[in-house]
């Protein structure tokens, strides 16, 4: 199959209608981007049942594509572009464009949503993606690389799991430094190094990550993620004064005062920062066994926008980070096949990107038996509230 075209005013069919696949952040800075042009497009495409219109724009199902196979369609997302791309590609869309043009112009950032602040800043990652498309590479939009299981809130639903931490601890990071190694040795490419918890700042060591890969080629930009409520000591504000780094503050609404005093400290050592506020979370559910079927894990992975957040925990690679968590908290049966052991890999390279394309490759993972599954159609709750000891539950001798 053939590469993506860029969009620009001279590549597309102006006989045609042009359908922006994604209505969510990269569909924003599409749109933007077409309006820059003097375009509307005739109509979002989305999976999600939920949304009717984006923009004032009318949101088609993917199944609706078959009435526009000629249209001029255009991939707004950088973790789903590939998956998207090959679904097109088997319903025989005919015209497939990629937006690395667009995003290389000079977007107006006074109409951006604060997420697409952040999408805009990190476009590189999207670009790059479209560029190494074709190529058979192992590539990952992103790693979270999970330092620490303790967190200076305790929300009652987070969706990665520790409100059930007992006794949270942080990693002892240099033991797992050779197995990242070996993950990047293998990656042909990583579009962005997230560093999570719980709370990254409760890690003090959390500098040394950026530290080690901060000059990594194949590593194309590194973030944090925190909840603002803790000003990081001078070693790691250190690290995060350099470029390609950025942290991004998630504001709940109850930390303002912290989340302020932070946000200061980054202002006066110039640290490249995003607030982002948020009101609601979508519901995951508990950490209880589901019985689904085969057929009902294939479907809630599929729609889940988690599939592809990859996360780093205590040496082993798993394709998401709540299924990560589940199995650290011995929630879940010890399942080989949701992730690759990096730490005790005893195999050849080779052997070792066929298992990680292989886990690329999923379909459904077991650990999703233990989830409600975030996507726009669970319902949503209000973000992060407070209880005040962790939650009990039944662990499973693996
Ligand atoms: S549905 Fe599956 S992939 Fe998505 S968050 Fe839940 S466990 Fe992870």
């Amino acid at each position: 199959m053939g590469n993506t075209v860029s969009f620009t005013k001279d590549t597309y069919n102006k006989d045609e209608p042009i359908i922006i696949y994604g209505a969510s952040v990269y569909g924003e800075l599409a749109y933007l981007a077409l309006e820059r042009l003097g375009l509307t497009p005739t109509y979002f495409c989305d999976r999600s049942k939920s949304k009717k219109e984006y923009f004032g724009i009318g949101v088609i199902n993917p199944d609706m594509l078959e009435d526009f196979r000629e249209a001029n369609i255009l991939i707004a997302s950088a973790d789903f572009f590939h998956e998207i791309k090959q679904m097109l590609e088997e319903q025989r869309c005919l015209h497939l464009f990629d937006m690395a043009e667009l995003l290389d112009m000079d977007l107006p950032r006074e109409k951006m949503s604060n997420r697409a602040l952040e999408m805009y800043a990190n476009k590189r990652s999207y670009i790059d993606i479209v560029k190494n498309q074709s190529k058979g590479d192992l590539i990952f939009n992103r790693i979270q690389f999970v330092v620490t299981e303790r967190c200076s809130l305790k929300c009652l639903d987070c969706s990665h799991l520790m409100q059930y931490y007992q006794q949270p601890q942080d990693f002892e990071l240099c033991k797992y430094k050779e197995a990242f190694d070996c993950l990047v040795e293998q990656a042909d490419y990583i579009a962005e190094l997230r560093i999570l918890g719980g709370e990254p700042f409760m890690n003090r060591d959390m500098g040394k990550v950026i530290a080690w890969y901060h000059d990594n080629r194949k590593i194309q930009s590194i973030s944090v993620y925190t909840n603002g409520t803790i000003v990081p000591g001078e070693d790691i504000l250190r690290e995060l004064q350099k470029d390609n780094v950025k942290v991004h503050i998630s504001n709940y609404g109850i930390n303002e005062e912290q989340i302020k005093k932070t946000v200061k400290v980054f202002e006066e050592k110039n640290i490249e920062y995003f607030v982002r506020r948020y009101d609601s979370w979508q519901d995951t559910g508990s950490i209880a066994y589901r019985n689904y079927t085969l057929e009902e894990k294939k479907e809630i992975f599929g729609r889940c926008f988690e599939r592809n957040g990859y996360a780093f925990l205590k040496g082993k690679l798993y394709r998401c980070p709540r299924v990560a968590h589940a199995m650290n908290l011995h929630a879940m049966p010890d399942v080989k096949e949701d992730y690759v052991d990096l730490l005790n890999w005893n195999g050849t390279k080779e052997e070792l990107k066929k298992q990680l394309k292989s886990l690329q490759g999923r379909l459904w993972l077991e650990g999703c038996n233990y989830c409600g599954g975030p996507d726009n159609h669970t319902q949503s709750i209000p973000a992060a509230r407070q209880i005040s000891k962790p939650i009990v539950y039944e662990t499973i001798d693996t």
